[in-house]
């Protein structure tokens, strides 16, 4: 169903339809356009670019290209071309920046030295700079221009692809602990690589160049001096620097955790601060949240202290090696060793010379974040999934919707087991209900038939093919699956009905609807079925939100069904839908009902009572009654409940 562009089918529209046709064809939610803005919106619409579906083919097996391991090496040559545009501007910055101090020196030398007087040296040394200023300015554009859009696609198809693999995983990755560090994989790490990517490597390639520029320069002017800079000066800065880069590494990680610390126990206050205050724990809390905030202030300090160890430090070693070359070489100049000009540019050079290294230790951290997140995000697409479709796997054709358990043992933990020697067999068209205690596998089954998991031993088949041997999207294809609680997703409702077929016209979605009986509350809706669904459809009920997934699965028409029964207490009168509905989702398909109400159970072909992980029983409500087993124990307390119940509403 489409935003934009009338996709409901214009003006005409269904009985169940609200709203008018501009307000639906705009996919506005509200009641509409104003007739005086028509004509501005039709304008705007006929801007609009066609943004067609992209040409993506999603498989179930990752292709060799993906499966390459992710590099910060491959991730750059991604986009050789802006790579390369990227690195010759890289080089151009770092030459022709250190231009100034060698012309500088030629304008002293050659055009306001005693007896080399020239205005017109000077005038061209000035213009010369001018356009190094110039050039190098526009090549800093260009750079950050082009390495902001490599860093972006970059950025982007990485994205794309964690976000794939994702939905390739199997279900068991998807445990509740996991959607946290998922979600900091796709934010912090992808942030950090997109920071040293677009600006991090770069100043770190032209600090470096620069120093590799000006080093070579300092030999060119003058051996004695740059030898003395190089030999005396540089090991006593690269040593301090070495030394603040592994302390403030430490102090880093120091705070890092603190800050972690202060929130996960400001977040567990704030969360539990009714048991807190129930308890009296106040106060309790009040000091461990001093220890915290404590150490983070600690570790604040331990890096403040560095700092101002660092900083100043490396500007005394540059002042110091500064006074004794000035020492040196005002002298050389007095001895008519070494030029006025030369001795100027030298100091220029020697300025510029300190500052890179300052720079390329604070890169460091940057380049060092980066990697780490490479190495999280190439962990994360490394691993498997633990439902792999076989590589000789077949299309299952359309299916008659048999389905036997051969067998079964399965565990989530294979050293736990969760279903032992499960056999069963569903009739094509048959409707089974699964019966039993909490924790006892009923949802474990169904989840076997839909293959979001594989049975440790045994087979589960489907038609006589095992679940392994054929496609999952094929298999899927015919599986429709309403989960206890629907999840509705962003977008209108009709969005929400065709799931999972998108490309459903109006006319078979409207008949989904009348199917399940979900006339009535459509037509409630402002917008019918173009009304936006909010934040997962909380301002819907879930009686409604529960016919809304039935319509889905209709709409779908899977051969195979499993529903798995809402818990939740649902009004009578929505009950009462809900069952009817039921009834003709189940006719003429085979169906898996995982029951929480006898009333359920009770209409199902066969009831199998499930208990720790076996099947204690099989058979019809009444034969199952008749046998005085374990479902006529249960049948009997319901009743008994029911009765009670009954009784109390006629006497209230
Ligand atoms: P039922 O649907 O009958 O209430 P389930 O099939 O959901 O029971 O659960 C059967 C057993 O498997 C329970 O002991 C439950 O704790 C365990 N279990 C369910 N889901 C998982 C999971 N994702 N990981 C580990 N154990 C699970």
């Amino acid at each position: 169903m489409a935003w934009g562009g009338g996709g409901m089918g214009g003006g005409g529209g269904g009985p169940i339809m609200g709203g008018n046709a501009a307000g639906r064809g705009a996919g506005l939610p509200f009641g509409g356009i104003p007739s005086e803005l028509q004509d501005g919106v039709d304008t705007l619409l006929a801007d609009e670019p066609v943004h067609p579906d992209p040409d993506l083919a999603f498989s179930q097996r990752s292709s060799d290209q993906e499966r390459k391991r992710l590099t910060l090496t491959r991730l750059l040559t991604e986009y050789p071309r802006t790579l390369i545009w990227a690195s010759i501007l890289v080089v151009v910055i770092s030459i022709v920046a250190q231009l100034g101090p060698k012309l500088t020196e030629i304008a002293i030398n050659d055009g306001m030295s005693p007896g080399h007087k020239s205005m017109l040296v000077v005038a061209v040394v000035a213009v010369v700079y001018l356009v190094a200023v110039l050039v190098t300015s526009v090549s800093q554009r260009a750079q950050v221009r082009a390495t902001g859009r490599l860093a972006a696609w970059v950025m982007n198809d990485l994205r794309v692809k964690v976000f794939t693999h994702l939905q390739r995983l199997s279900l068991d990755f998807f445990t509740e602990e996991k959607a946290g560090v998922l979600m900091s994989r796709m934010t912090s790490d992808i942030e950090n690589l997109q920071q040293l990517l677009q600006d991090g490597l770069w100043q770190f390639a032209i600090q470096g160049l620069t120093m590799v520029v000006i080093t070579v320069i300092l030999f060119l002017t003058n051996v004695r001096l740059a030898f003395i800079t190089v030999v005396l000066i540089l090991p006593v800065l690269i040593l301090i620097s070495l030394w603040f880069r592994r302390s403030s590494e430490r102090g880093y990680d120091r705070v890092r955790d603190g800050i972690a610390n202060v929130l996960a126990d400001l977040s567990e206050s704030l969360h539990g601060v009714r048991i807190v205050t129930a308890h009296n724990r106040q106060r309790h809390n009040i000091v461990h949240h001093r220890n915290v905030v404590g150490e983070y202030r600690d570790a604040n300090n331990y890096t403040a202290q560095i700092n101002a160890v660092y900083g100043p430090g490396t500007q005394l070693i540059g002042v110091l090696g500064q006074a004794a070359l000035l020492a040196i070489g005002g002298n050389m100049v007095l001895h008519h060793q070494l030029s006025l000009g030369a001795l100027v540019a030298f100091f220029l050079y020697l300025n510029r010379f300190f500052q890179p290294i300052q720079l390329l230790v604070q890169q460091y951290n940057t380049y060092q974040q980066g990697q780490a997140s490479v190495a999280k995000l190439r962990q994360l697409l490394d691993t498997e999934p633990s439902v792999m479709e076989s590589a000789d796997a077949v299309e299952l054709g359309n299916i008659r919707g048999a389905i036997s358990f051969d067998h079964v043992d399965f565990g989530y933990d294979p050293a736990v087991p969760v279903l032992e020697d499960v056999n069963l067999r569903i009739a094509p068209g048959e409707t089974v209900a699964f019966v039993g205690p909490t924790g006892a596998g009923k949802s474990t089954m169904a989840k076997l038939v839909t293959r979001f998991y594989d049975p440790t031993s045994g087979r589960v088949l489907i038609d006589g093919f095992d679940l392994r041997e054929v496609t999952l999207h094929s298999l899927r294809r015919q599986l429709g699956v309403v989960p206890q609680e629907p999840f509705l997703f962003a977008g209108t409702v009709g969005d929400n009905i065709s799931f999972a077929r998108p490309d459903a016209t109006t006319a078979e979605i409207e008949e989904a609807v009348v199917a399940v009986g979900l006339t009535e509350v459509i037509e409630r809706l402002g917008d019918g079925l173009d009304t936006v669904v909010h934040e997962r459809g909380q301002s819907l009920s879930s009686g409604e939100r529960q016919l809304i997934a039935l319509a889905r699965a209709f709409l779908a028409h899977p051969r195979v069904l499993v529903l798995d029964e809402a818990t939740s207490n649902l009004d009578l009168q929505s009950e009462t839908k809900i069952e009817a509905a039921l009834d003709v989702l189940l006719e003429n398909r085979t169906a898996v009902l995982i029951a929480h109400r006898l009333s359920t159970a009770m209409r199902a072909d066969r009831i199998v009572v499930v208990d720790e992980g076996r099947i204690v029983e099989i058979g019809s409500h009444a034969e199952l009654v008749a046998a005085g087993g374990r479902y006529a124990e249960m049948y009997a307390t319901w009743e008994r409940q029911a009765d009670l119940e009954g009784h109390r509403a006629i006497t209230r």
